[in-house]
């Protein structure tokens, strides 16, 4: 197992495997496979949207912390 660097991202992959598993260029052989990366950024966009908006819809309903006012009449 030896460790090579991609000619694309330059991270070092293993020889091992088929694609650098950073871009998803084939670390040997002829590119066969760019779709990869772009299944990988549209997953990566599919999963990412809704944390992002659940964050900013977490923000925007943030309220400022009404500090509790105890009134004790006696
Ligand atoms: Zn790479």
């Amino acid at each position: 197992m030896a460790l090579e660097p991609c000619k694309v991202c330059g991270s070092l992959t293993s020889t091992n495997e088929e694609i650098c598993m950073i871009c998803g260029y084939p670390a040997q052989g002829r590119p066969k496979s760019v779709w990869f990366k772009w299944i990988a950024l549209i997953l990566a966009v599919i999963i990412g949207l809704p944390v992002v908006i659940g964050v900013i819809q977490t923000m925007g309903t943030k309220d400022t912390p009404v500090p509790p006012l105890i009134e004790e009449v006696n």
